[in-house]
């Protein structure tokens, strides 16, 4: 007997051994995860995204993954100029689902940002008072959350290049690795950024276009700019004004689809500082925006947004910028994926002439047809896609001087390995200093 109760004894501590063995391996994510929180607030719409992270090991790298993101309702938080508390309260809804997805054990630890880029740039130009009043409105309604609010502020061009760089590389293991690293193209609705690393480039000169970081034990000398006014939204509008200088009642745009027709107040065209010295005298409160669908005609008038006439460098993109021989591989994101998403034109084994035949057939696709094929799209994006594509092929190859060769070495993406590509994560990355400046110790080397 005693031996058998001996037996059950040392048989229940085993099963309790491996219970608690096997629980504590399946512990609640929120003891395993650290998390951190960046508010996107762009020039058309704010994205709220929430990191993930393992927690025992912060410093460890390519591990940071977005796990959740936000949309929140309503424009960017510049339309709220003239009514800024609209923009803390525009808010409220993705944060709480955020308070709601971070482990509330872990909320007074979570680090919150929020970031805003070229749509607040324009408005801090123009009136730099709203601006603050937007900043300080935000502000209001994100200290009201537990989180560890960091605070709101404009990035500048460059950092929005930097950071979108190091995003899409931190996530493909490029950075850790050392391997040769990928460009980035970011397209938004006010500005447009383009980043990498050449081999000829040593950052002389033109020190402004210059970012220089020390990742995992590398050393990176980076070239980067933002054009302000040439995001998507902003270049169709100098791309209307433009119009308008030759023909102020009536515009027959290339760029927009044969039997399109919307009238468009001067006002809301001329609101941007990007347009607004060029606004004619004495002009209607309206003009009629047609559209006859021409892709080649479309192609030319977006040309005549760029300055190609000086350079006062060895080489440049456009508008006098310097830019250096361009080298690798690129992935173009945000506003570039959603185009090219919906013209099918993300694979990158389709050829440059191919995209250019797609867009203009497109383009000369009567716009009643083009609304009865595509019912479940958003009007106003279909109505500008063939904009939209032409600018993208214009910027890419005029602009930036992608040839047939090079535009294969383009990948349109939206995310890697499940978080988006943007500059989001970078920011965060830097700020809490979670790519190490050195490599991690190597293990010594076996004894030969
Ligand atoms: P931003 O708000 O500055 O980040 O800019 C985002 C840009 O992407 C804006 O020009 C938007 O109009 C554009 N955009 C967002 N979603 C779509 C979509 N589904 N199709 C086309 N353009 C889009």
């Amino acid at each position: 007997w005693p031996v058998t109760i001996i037996i059950i004894v040392i048989g229940v501590i085993v099963i309790v051994a491996l219970v608690t063995v096997a629980v504590l391996q399946n512990m609640p994510l929120s003891q395993k995860y650290k998390y951190g929180i960046v508010l996107d607030a762009g020039s058309s719409h704010t994205a709220l995204y929430i990191y993930e992270w393992p927690a025992e090991k912060d410093n460890n790298t390519g591990r940071v993954q977005q796990t959740h993101v936000c949309k929140v309702q309503g424009p960017g938080i510049s339309s709220y100029a003239s009514e800024p508390w609209k923009a803390g309260e525009s808010l409220m809804a993705c944060m709480q689902e955020a308070q709601q997805r971070v482990p509330g054990k872990r909320h007074l630890e979570t680090p919150l940002y929020l970031g805003a880029t070229a749509g607040m740039r324009l408005l801090n130009m123009e009136n730099s008072s709203a601006s603050d009043a937007v900043f300080r409105a935000v502000e209001r309604s994100l200290h009201t959350f537990p989180f560890n609010f960091q605070g709101a502020r404009i990035l500048s061009g460059q950092e929005e290049g930097a950071f979108g760089w190091v995003t899409v590389n931190y996530l493909a293991d490029r950075l850790e690795q050392g391997l040769e690293t990928t460009g980035a193209l970011d397209l938004g609705g006010a500005s447009t950024q383009i980043s990498f690393v050449s081999s000829n480039y040593d950052g002389s000169e033109s020190p402004s276009n210059s970012v220089t970081f020390r990742l995992y034990g590398n050393n990176y000398n980076l070239y980067t700019n933002s054009f302000l006014c040439y995001g998507k939204d902003q270049a169709m509008k100098l791309l209307l004004a433009q119009q308008t200088l030759l023909a102020p009642k009536t515009i027959v745009d290339p760029c927009f689809h044969p039997g399109y027709s919307e009238a468009v107040s001067y006002s809301g065209l001329y609101d941007s500082p990007c347009v607004s010295n060029r606004k004619p005298q004495g002009a209607p409160e309206a003009f009629n925006h047609t559209g006859s669908g021409n892709f080649l005609q479309c192609q030319d008038v977006v040309k005549s947004i760029f300055n190609f006439t000086y350079c006062k460098y060895s080489h440049c993109s456009f508008n006098g910028v310097f830019q250096p021989l361009l080298q690798g591989h690129f992935g173009a994101f945000s506003a570039y994926y959603f185009v090219m998403d919906f013209l099918n034109l993300t694979d990158t084994s389709i050829p440059l002439t191919k995209v250019k035949e797609v867009i203009s057939s497109y383009c000369a696709t009567p716009w009643d047809e083009v609304k009865r094929q595509h019912p479940g799209v958003k009007v106003k994006y279909l109505a500008e896609y063939c904009f939209a594509g032409a600018y993208i092929l214009t910027l890419l190859t005029e602009g930036y001087n992608f040839t047939s060769d090079s535009y294969t070495q383009i990948e349109f993406i939206k995310k890697i390995k499940g978080s988006d590509a943007g500059w989001t994560l970078g920011y965060m990355l830097n700020l809490t200093n979670m790519i190490p400046a050195e490599a991690p110790d190597s293990p010594p080397l076996p004894y030969a």
